[in-house]
């Protein structure tokens, strides 16, 4: 039995229509219902983990995303275990998003938006694909996925991680002794890390700095990556060219918020990419059948590393 349990009105409202849609009548319940007694599964985004603990048949916290920062780590610990999404379709629709974005820099759309604005013809350079390089922060479902589709297409592809990886056409670099060395090289800069206590206003004005004049940045992780006012600071100044943000601190951005207003940022409002909900209710029910039957669990998250 899996319930449903978010602190999130909206969030709750998608899963029980996905879940009415995708999911056997009797697989799931709602939470504060009777039948959450027999849960097993909770699916969640932010869930109330004072209600989850009293709940006595309870073994598993399935993010219903593919991020877990929400499901506070540190205090599950190891009493539940903790499965997340991960989806070829959703990697597929990061990509989308994302060669668009390289795109709006490689072939200066944000110029034309800026030009149209002031009538004016002026023409800028063509630059090829095999020019352009881009850095990718997190080379793990996603990152390592959107790596190997951009140097495919003739990119020149850097990407960090925590441990060193291999991959095809992509330079590797890993840790802290690393960073600045994969940094110095990305003129375009993908965030795509998982939010987690260590990684915090990494998108800060020290690692602006250490980019290529005038690189631009597309943030896909987590808001609380980025110190907004130290990106301001660096768009205003010419150090950076652009930025692209999916992601914020709070959700949905504040209608004051000075991101909106600033030329040099494009905001999306956290759509990068979502995996079909079909893949999303499939995942959950498969995962709560394996933790009653004592199999091992598809997509475990380790509470030790935060992601
Ligand atoms: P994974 O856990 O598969 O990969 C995480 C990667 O980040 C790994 O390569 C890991 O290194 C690296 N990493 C983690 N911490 C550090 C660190 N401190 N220093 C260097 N590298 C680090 O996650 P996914 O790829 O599936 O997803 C990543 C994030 O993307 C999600 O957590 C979510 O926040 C975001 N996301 C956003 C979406 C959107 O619509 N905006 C949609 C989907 C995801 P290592 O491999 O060595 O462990």
């Amino acid at each position: 039995m899996i319930v449903i349990a978010t602190t999130v009105p909206k969030v709750q409202k998608w899963l029980e229509d996905a879940f009415a849609k995708y999911a056997p009548e009797d697989s799931y319940c709602l939470a504060q219902s009777e039948a959450a007694q027999y849960a097993t599964t909770a699916v969640s985004w932010f869930p109330d983990l004072d209600y989850l603990e009293t709940l006595p048949q309870l073994k598993l916290i399935h993010s219903m995303a593919a991020g877990v920062e929400h499901l506070n780590l540190k205090r599950i610990g190891h009493r539940y275990q903790v499965c997340r999404v991960v989806d070829q379709l959703h990697q597929q629709g990061m990509f989308d998003y994302l060669q668009w974005g390289v795109l709006y820099y490689q072939r200066f759309f944000d110029q034309a938006f800026e030009q149209k604005k002031q009538q004016r013809w002026r023409q800028y350079p063509q630059r090829s694909t095999t020019e352009i390089k881009i850095g990718i922060m997190g080379l793990g479902q996603m990152g390592g996925y959107i790596s190997q589709r951009f140097a495919a297409l003739g990119y020149q592809v850097s990407g960090w991680s925590r441990s060193l990886k291999t991959l095809e056409n992509v330079q590797c670099f890993a840790g802290d002794s690393d960073f600045g060395a994969f940094l110095s090289q990305a003129e375009i800069l993908i965030n795509l890390l998982p939010l987690t206590e260590s990684n915090q206003g990494i998108l800060s004005q020290d690692l602006f700095g250490q980019l290529p004049e005038r690189a631009c940045v597309i943030n896909c992780g987590r808001g609380q990556h980025l110190v907004e006012q130290d990106l301001i600071d660096c768009l205003d100044s010419g150090r950076l060219r652009g930025a692209i943000l999916d992601v914020f601190n709070h959700e949905p951005l504040a209608i004051d918020s000075a991101l909106w207003q600033h030329d040099k940022i494009l905001v999306t409002p956290h759509v990068a990419s979502h995996a079909p909900w079909s893949i999303v209710v499939e995942q959950i029910l498969e995962n709560d059948r394996r933790v009653r039957e004592g199999q091992n669990l598809l997509n475990l998250v380790d509470p030790s590393k935060g992601y």
